[in-house]
């Protein structure tokens, strides 16, 4: 990708606020890391000065828009991106290989386009899970820390030889393809939970107060140090210089993401109906109840979705059976008392 100089970090924000409701200091940080990642790229190229990388570190609750943020952002500078789970290394065991699978996967997601490749994203999620955790009894570490070892390489810079995936039609003679790593932006993310706990203890109760008005207001203070305590190594937290934090989201910015976005949910939902010819329709009190039932489920904006299927479950049964219907209306009733939307037939 040539660098776009009119592509700003307000630019880039500008752009993942059409899609990202709330964050807005993590919105604000991560814009800045992807103008100076690929304003660094093209540096390189120009062959005018190096300067290391900063791979980024995203912490925050499930739900709170971690993913969605890195698929906007790989939109925005349009690369490819990959989507990878550390929980997979830890179950396979044998690393070098898990390894490559990613690298694998990244390139057959470019075309095997080896330099578009190496100027991807790739992002693991549930980073957290690979944390080291110490045996209770033997005292040795039973999971994580091989595995954060063995990706210590692989995000710093090296080179990695790959076959290309099987079903890929051209590449029948099976070439290898050579993959450096080294200008690949890698964001790792976790929900981290219960690491407000090991922030509260650290800073020894002194702001205990905050825990009273809301405990999530503790991952703003969260600092290399938690993050070794919670188990990550410091060698590979070292590899992540940006933290940006995710902060749980309210039953405002719930309502937001069901209105707002470009493709937001009741839009894509009344949509469904629209092709159909029948018009739906939510008042605003369903609409902020369906917020309020997500934040009860602890998930984020992961409930919204399943909560309207549940609502909705009953009227897509038969609505494209009633060919005279035309509205549907939801109020809170719905949610509240399970009572039946509105119909309104022509
Ligand atoms: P996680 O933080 O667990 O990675 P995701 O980004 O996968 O969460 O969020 C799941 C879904 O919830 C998204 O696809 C999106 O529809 C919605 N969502 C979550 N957070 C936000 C947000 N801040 N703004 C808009 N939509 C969001």
């Amino acid at each position: 990708m040539e660098f776009n100089i009119h592509l700003t970090p307000e630019k880039i924000k500008l752009e993942l606020d059409r899609y990202i409701i709330g964050q807005t200091k993590t919105k604000k940080i991560i814009s800045v890391a992807i103008y100076n990642h690929y304003k660094r790229l093209y540096l390189i190229n120009k062959k005018k000065i190096l300067l290391e990388k900063s791979n980024i570190l995203l912490v925050g609750p499930t739900g709170s828009g971690k993913t969605l943020l890195v698929k906007t952002l790989a939109k925005i500078v349009n690369v490819p991106i990959i989507i990878v789970d550390a929980t997979s290394f830890t179950e396979a065991g044998y690393v070098g290989d898990d390894v490559e699978t990613i690298i694998q996967k990244l390139l057959h997601e470019c075309d095997y386009n080896v330099d578009l490749a190496e100027r991807s994203i790739i992002y693991i999620d549930e980073i957290d899970k690979i944390s080291k955790k110490n045996d209770f009894f033997s005292g040795k570490d039973v999971s994580g820390e091989g595995v954060q070892q063995s990706l210590l390489k692989l995000i710093e810079g090296m080179n990695i030889s790959v076959t290309p995936l099987v079903d890929k039609k051209n590449n029948q003679q099976q070439n290898v393809f050579i993959v450096n790593t080294t200008n690949i932006l890698f964001i790792v993310g976790g929900a981290f939970s219960g690491i407000e706990n090991l922030i509260s203890i650290r800073i020894n109760n002194e702001l205990s107060f905050i825990k009273k008005k809301n405990n999530n207001s503790f991952l703003n203070f969260t600092s290399t140090e938690d993050l070794i305590n919670f188990g990550m190594i410091p060698e590979f937290l070292g590899r992540l210089p940006i933290i940006a934090i995710f902060k749980e989201l309210n039953i405002l910015e719930l309502i937001y993401i069901l209105i707002k976005p470009k493709n937001s949910l009741l839009k894509q939902f009344c949509y469904l109906f629209i092709i159909e010819g029948i018009i739906i329709k939510f008042s605003f009190e369903s609409i902020k109840e369906i917020a309020k039932v997500a934040i009860k489920k602890k998930i984020g904006a992961r409930g919204l979705k399943s909560i309207i299927e549940n609502i909705l479950l009953e009227t897509m049964f038969i609505f494209s059976s009633k060919k005279k219907l035309k509205y549907i209306i939801i109020y809170k009733e719905v949610l509240t008392l399970k009572k039946k939307p509105i119909f309104i037939y022509k």
